[in-house]
């Protein structure tokens, strides 16, 4: 970090913000997280200076030997904690994954079929705003209105309906578990592929804390630096090798250049960590502290989408409190509570109001905070989204954010000020 400031104070300066932002905020973003200390060095090595296009072994460049040990050490990881036979290392984003997986399955005009955007599906799922909404004919499910869950039996109808080719399962904003063997029954019954992107829940996967998709699906595609809590970037499991080999091309030379090396050598780091019998304690714990952070918001009375949780994420439904997820967003802002305004199935607001409030727990319990601190933190907020006129209350909101902060500092051997 010297020779940054040395050379660049301009650059080294911007990073000691953000750094101190991420240290004095409560960081509840469900797709966020906080790398270790390892993930952070590996991505900042110098494997960013090689071009290695192709696959281990078989590269387009000189001078590989090294790179092709990283990425096989990332491959055979990823593997061993996913249970695949075949894993793409190389997606530089989640999007660059599911865009691969397309590539590779589909032709233009084929039709999938995917979750609405509205409850809880994601951009790449078929929104007419992506490539996968513009390619392809687009048939969306959502969750039943009663139960704000996946309702099984109207997807199989949907899907009888419309014939996809490619079903997606696999969310941005669904905090309940999956059933993966479900959705295998519906994609046989109508012969589609089966895709799960589970991006969001890949660490409780790879610790068995959510049920796997791999023994039901023909494809997986997954983020990295969710709750997986890697380096940002993206990856394709599958266990059927003749896909495999599609979806190698469809990532190089089908829609990437260069891997991102540096990055993957941070992955293989990350996927080492998600091996270890703490990571396990760690995906238990996030789920526990979501829990606990749903009940006392509850117990405030304010109503979670669905009643609950059984994963990383709660979905606030604000009508219930008169109020939208703007203000929401803006209101646990001011108190240095970072969270996102989300719709709630069938809301009736505009993707930009809506009436939700998305809350996540894998950065705030990689910091160490336990389910008693996330019932403080569902307090917070609570006090904040009740009282949203009373200085008094934001002032002690905010004094309440700084003690969390101070007492589980972030990246101690960083330089500067360790909390606010
Ligand atoms: N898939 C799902 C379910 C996601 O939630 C996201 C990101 O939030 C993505 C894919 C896209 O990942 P990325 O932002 O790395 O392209």
């Amino acid at each position: 970090f010297d020779f940054l400031t040395q050379s660049d104070p301009t650059a080294a300066a911007i990073i000691q913000r953000e750094l101190q932002r991420q240290r004095d905020h409560l960081e509840l973003i469900a797709s966020e997280n906080f790398t270790s200390a390892a993930v952070l060095a590996a991505q900042g090595s110098v494997l960013t200076n090689k071009y290695a296009e192709g696959l281990p072994k078989k590269r387009y460049y000189g001078g590989c030997e090294f790179i092709d040990e990283a990425e096989q050490l990332a491959i055979d990881r990823v593997k061993q904690l996913f249970g695949a036979t075949h894993a793409n290392v190389q997606p530089h984003s989640g999007a660059q994954a599911n865009f691969a997986v397309f590539l590779a399955l589909l032709q233009p005009r084929d039709t999938i079929m995917g979750m609405d955007l509205s409850h809880g599906g994601h951009l790449t799922h078929g929104s007419p705003v992506n490539v996968s909404g513009k390619w392809f004919e687009v048939r969306h499910y959502g969750v039943d209105p009663d139960t704000e869950q996946l309702d099984y039996d109207q997807i199989l109808e949907a899907a009888r309906q419309h014939r996809p080719k490619l079903i997606i399962c696999g969310y941005s904003a669904y905090p309940r578990t999956i059933h993966f063997d479900r959705f295998r029954q519906i994609a046989d019954e109508v012969g589609a592929y089966l895709m799960a992107d589970i991006a969001h829940i890949a660490g409780l996967v790879a610790t068995g804390d959510h049920p796997s998709p791999l023994p039901h699906c023909d494809v997986v595609t997954t983020t990295t630096h969710k709750t997986l809590r890697g380096p940002r970037g993206g990856l394709i499991l599958t266990r059927d090798p003749d896909l495999g080999k599609k979806f190698d091309k469809a990532v190089f030379p089908g829609s990437q250049g260069g891997p991102l090396e540096h990055a993957i050598i941070a992955k293989a780091v990350a996927f080492g960590e998600a091996l270890r019998p703490d990571f396990k304690a760690y995906s238990a714990q996030v789920i526990a502290n979501a829990q606990a952070m749903a009940d006392q918001l509850t117990n405030r009375g304010i109503k979670i989408v669905s009643g609950g949780t059984d994963n990383h994420l709660l979905l606030l439904d604000l009508r219930s409190i008169g109020m939208t997820g703007k203000q929401a967003d803006k209101l646990v802002s001011d108190v240095n509570i970072t969270a996102n305004k989300n719709t709630v199935p069938f809301d009736p607001e505009s993707p930009f109001v809506t009436s939700g409030l998305r809350l996540g727990s894998p950065a705030m319990t990689t910091r160490g905070l336990g389910t008693s601190e996330f019932r403080e933190i569902a307090d917070i907020i609570a006090d904040r989204l009740l009282h949203p006129e009373d200085d008094a209350i934001k002032q002690s909101c905010r004094q309440r954010v700084a003690t969390l902060c101070e007492r589980f500092p972030l990246y101690s051997h960083l330089a500067g000020p360790v909390a606010a």
